[in-house]
């Protein structure tokens, strides 16, 4: 049965093409009814930022890209693991790569270097100086087996690289690229165990791979080059390499590589604006992959339904920051009100329009605060801007079309109007305001654009805005009697 994994390195934030990968992942065990591994890859010790993997793991979880087996978060939000396959994190694999790397010394297919980086750097620049793509030269190949222990046990430091097979061809079938071949005389004699002991990335992404019984390698497209490298080990081995699947890049507007210089790429970023983590997955499956219709909107049942490896595109997907707006408010739209007040509470909170305190005692008031807006709103970090001004007793800055409004004839007494009923109510509802405006315009006959748009110029200063029962009953009586009596003035 089908076998995925995602294969994250702990580096850093959670780059949204991550995210992709793993959503591709998971869709297709879910759809082939397999299984889906998450490991981490913590073999460069250079590049470990501490809390990477948690990191990692929340924004999957939020994301709801949830695998079945590997490393995960508990309960209590600690890193553990689960599954036969383990251990899942390579830094305590190192004993399975010795083994490993020995079986490959034995049959010939590996060897020592025990070249000093200066030697190394001396050829590079020669090569590079001559023309040629820089490339270890071979000088430790055929060391014989005593000048190998001397150097072992004089303690030098070595390496351990991939002995390759001379005028070789390698080829592979990979789903969204087709047919790809290389020939060993392009190809360098890689390193596969470095000076740390550690393995590099090539060496142990195959043996676990392998060994953790990977049917289907789902991965960016940067790793398409090192696949040759990858084939070859299998065929050393003797073992049956997975099916390969390298997805394409995601790009900016420029059709760039997309990256943190031109704003957002961290899922942490998206979901600290305020984007609902479904709609960030409907809109990122849909870079790099295309369903049979033109369907845009989906759940994740209907993703894992309607995917499939052969419609990933060969072409990078463009982010676009507008569509994936337009998805999120869909989704916005369509949200529970509770839910979504829950979300933008730390967004009120930090504007300092309420704390924390506050925002529960008026949980009624946000509410009808989210349900008045929510249609304007991309994501929920805008939420504050949105309603900030019915917290506000002081007029708005009347806008040019609203200052000429105002000099319409029916305005001052429809300002009257509003003030009296206003002053006689308890409480404004948008009931009693619907039930005001039947009233105007039975006892005043002022109706229509000069009744509705009307009411909104002196309690708002602007010609457009949301539902006016709605911003009234926001603002409350206190408020609304103030701005009458601005209008007024
Ligand atoms: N550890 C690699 C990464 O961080 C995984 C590449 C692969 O999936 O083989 O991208």
């Amino acid at each position: 049965s089908v076998r995925v994994r995602f294969a994250p390195s702990p580096t850093g934030f959670v780059h949204i093409g991550s995210l992709r990968t793993a959503l591709y992942n998971f869709l297709y065990a879910r759809k082939m009814q397999g299984n889906y591994v998450l490991r981490v890859e913590d073999t460069d010790r250079t590049r470990l930022v501490e809390g990477a993997v948690e990191g990692m793991l929340s924004a999957m979880n939020w994301a709801g890209v949830n695998h079945d087996e590997g490393v995960m978060l508990s309960d209590d939000n600690k890193v553990v693991q689960n599954g036969d396959c383990g251990p899942y994190i390579q830094s305590e694999r190192l004993d399975i790569y010795k083994e490993h790397i020995k079986t490959l010394i034995d049959k010939g297919d590996a060897y020592y270097c025990f070249c000093s980086r200066s030697r190394l750097d001396r050829i590079r620049e020669q090569q590079k100086n001559e023309g040629l793509d820089p490339k270890y030269d071979g000088h430790c190949r055929e060391l014989s087996q005593e000048e190998i222990q001397d150097k072992l046990d004089k303690g030098e430091d070595y390496v351990i690289r991939m002995k390759l097979p001379e005028n070789k061809s390698i080829t592979f079938n990979d789903i969204v690229r087709g047919k790809v071949s290389i020939h060993t005389s392009d190809m360098d004699d890689q390193v596969l165990i470095k000076a740390d002991g550690f393995p590099t990335y090539h060496f142990a992404v195959v043996v676990d791979d392998h060994m953790m019984d990977i049917t289907h390698v789902i991965r960016g497209e940067e790793w398409l080059t090192s696949t040759p490298k990858h084939v070859l080990l299998y065929q050393m081995f003797g073992w049956k390499a997975p099916t390969f699947v390298h997805l394409p890049n995601i790009l900016n507007a420029d059709r760039k590589k997309l990256s943190k210089r031109q704003g957002d790429v961290a899922v942490e970023d998206f979901r600290n604006k305020g984007y609902l983590p479904e709609a960030l997955v409907n809109y990122i499956a849909l870079v790099g992959w295309s369903p049979e219709d033109n369907k845009e909107i989906f759940s994740m049942p209907e993703l894992i339904e309607a995917f499939s490896l052969e419609r990933v595109s060969k072409s990078g997907g463009v982010f676009d920051t507008a569509k994936l707006n337009w998805v999120n408010s869909h989704y916005i739209k369509e949200a529970d009100t509770q839910r979504l007040v829950d979300l933008a509470s730390k967004f009120v909170i930090k504007e300092k329009l309420m704390s924390e305190q506050e925002v529960k005692a008026n949980n009624e008031w946000l509410l009808l605060a989210m349900d008045t807006v929510k249609d304007r709103l991309d994501y929920l970090a805008q939420f504050p801007e949105e309603i900030k001004s019915f917290l506000n007793s002081a007029m708005p800055e009347l806008e040019d079309e609203a200052r000429e409004f105002m000099k319409l004839e029916h305005m001052m007494e429809l300002a009257d109007e509003l003030e009296a009923k206003i002053t006689a109510a308890d409480t404004i509802t948008p009931d009693f305001v619907s039930a005001m405006f039947k009233e105007i315009q039975k006892e005043k006959g002022i109706k229509g654009k000069n009744l509705f748009m009307g009411t909104r110029v002196i309690i708002t200063g602007q010609n457009h805005g949301p539902d006016i029962p709605m911003v009234l009953s926001l603002l409350g009586k206190e408020k609304a009697l103030s701005r009458i009596e601005q209008a007024k003035a």
